[in-house]
């Protein structure tokens, strides 16, 4: 049955409690430190999207200049200390560790970033200081991390930044959309305001591009526009059934978890995940640390091709979360309006696809999961209602880009989830500095500013 309410407030706090626990000793953190071989050609900063000075930051801890390394990190990434939360480091900077190669554990990157920049987070170092105002004002659409990224580095170049967000907090999907045992709201709204201290950020909350605004109207009244608007919801899946209560929608079930608070949200004992990649694993592991009795995630290929990382997979796993390996949903089966049962197809593997993985095809072979919630997380649907309302290129709903972040639109640059379609927070972060940098060479030498 379909239920909230189903731990204790102590089982809740240990089930959503920091998956990765920082150092509790200033001599973990040295020690590890001291460990960085400081390689000249650095494989972790070539690996990170933002390319993060991994040595300097490292080198700087060693000797105890904390300011200093939380400095060489926000220097490359704003979002420095989100990121040493949530980066899938396996397959990004601890994953191209040298030590690797020599079969050791690789330095803990991420934890050491998280040593440096929680520290100034918690003290509210003031890092760097903004230019003088230039009087340019620019309009974002979105205060997720691609939004508050552009923010950021346009501010400290002394634009006028004023950012639309449809919710009532900034840091997008970071605030309502990642597993809350890797980052929590409290860390979340503190990352935020450390953002805007910088100063010259406006954030106008409650306020939708397509409902409350226009890019017509943000462009009469600034010299650029930058949409930051990520993507939407679930992809559906197309299958009978599927308005039965209790199949519902991955990204919607965890902004409840997120926004309301684990006792208020509602999940059933039998539950079926359908996908594998971040999404999924954070709901199936969400949805057992809530309560459910049996979780059993479907998934339409093999291991071989799934596309969350081997650390995601172990979580799920020692969650006690359940893989159907070459499974796809038929159809939802249900009684009373609600979901009874998932009926799967068997699949098998057949030729490389596009994307170089074995794509999965039917076999006549089905089986049947009893179920009382099924959640959808196979992949996300781009706002397309959103940008096809407005003349910018797109495919499928995914903003089309030049040069990183020019739109079709003249003074409308985007980036982040609504180009890329769905990656990862330290992309958004990069697009958002990449967008800052386009959009300041625009309004340098096309801005009238007659507003
Ligand atoms: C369930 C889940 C788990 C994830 N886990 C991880 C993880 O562990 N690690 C990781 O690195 N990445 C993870 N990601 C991916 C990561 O969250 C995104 O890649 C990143 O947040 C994208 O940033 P963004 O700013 O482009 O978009 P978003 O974070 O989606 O921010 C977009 C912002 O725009 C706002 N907005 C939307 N429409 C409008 C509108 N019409 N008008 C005004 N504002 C609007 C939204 O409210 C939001 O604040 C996960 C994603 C999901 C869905």
């Amino acid at each position: 049955m379909i239920k909230n309410n189903r731990l204790s407030e102590a089982e809740y706090k240990v089930n959503f409690s920091d998956i990765h626990p920082p150092y509790t000793n200033v001599n973990a953190a040295l020690v590890d430190a001291n460990r960085c071989l400081f390689c000249y050609d650095a494989p972790c900063t070539k690996s990170c999207p933002t390319s993060i000075d991994v040595p300097k930051f490292i080198k700087q801890i060693t000797t105890a200049n904390i300011k200093g390394s939380a400095h060489t990190i926000f220097s490359s990434n704003i979002l420095g200390a989100g990121c040493s939360k949530v980066c899938p480091v396996e397959k990004l900077c601890e994953g191209s560790c040298v030590y690797n190669l020599l079969d050791e554990a690789p330095i803990p990157i991420a934890q050491l970033q998280r040593y440096s920049t929680e520290k100034a987070i918690a003290g509210n170092w003031q890092l760097f200081t903004r230019k003088p105002s230039t009087g340019k004002k620019v309009a974002i659409v979105g205060a997720g991390p691609a939004g508050l990224s552009c923010a950021f580095n346009l501010s400290k170049e002394g634009v006028d930044v004023t950012i639309y967000e449809k919710e009532s907090k900034a840091g997008g999907l970071m605030t309502y959309g990642i597993a809350a045992y890797k980052v929590t709201p409290e860390f979340c709204e503190d990352e935020v305001n450390y953002i805007l201290s910088i100063g010259g950020i406006d954030i106008k909350y409650n306020m939708a591009l397509g409902t409350d605004i226009t890019i017509a109207e943000l462009q009469a009244q600034y010299d650029a526009v930058y949409l930051a608007f990520g993507v939407g919801l679930a992809r559906q899946l197309s299958v009978p059934g599927e308005n039965l209560t209790g199949v519902v929608d991955a990204i919607s079930f965890i902004y409840e978890l997120r926004s309301k608070g684990f006792s208020s949200v509602p999940v059933g004992d039998k539950v079926a995940v359908i996908g594998l990649g971040m999404t999924a694993i954070d709901a199936a592991t969400q949805a057992k640390r809530l309560g459910a009795k049996e979780v059993t995630i479907v998934y339409r290929r093999t291991q071989d091709e799934m596309p969350c990382t081997q650390v995601e997979l172990d979580i799920a796993m020692l969650d006690g979360c359940k893989l159907s390996w070459l499974a796809a949903p038929k159809e939802v089966l249900g009684a009373d309006g609600k979901a009874t049962h998932l009926v799967c197809t068997k699949m098998k593997l057949g030729e490389p696809d596009a994307s170089g993985r074995r794509s999965p095809v039917e076999t006549d072979e089905t089986f049947t999961l009893e179920v009382d919630m099924v959640i959808k997380a196979a992949g996300q649907m781009p706002f397309e209602a959103l940008v096809n309302g407005s003349s910018l290129n797109n495919k499928s709903g995914k903003v089309s880009v030049e040069d990183k972040s020019v739109t079709s639109i003249n003074g409308v640059f985007a980036g982040g989830d609504c180009v890329n379609g769905g990656r990862e927070v330290v992309d958004a972060v990069q697009a958002g500095k990449d967008g800052a940098k386009a959009v300041l060479s625009f309004i340098a030498t096309n801005a009238t500013n007659e507003h």
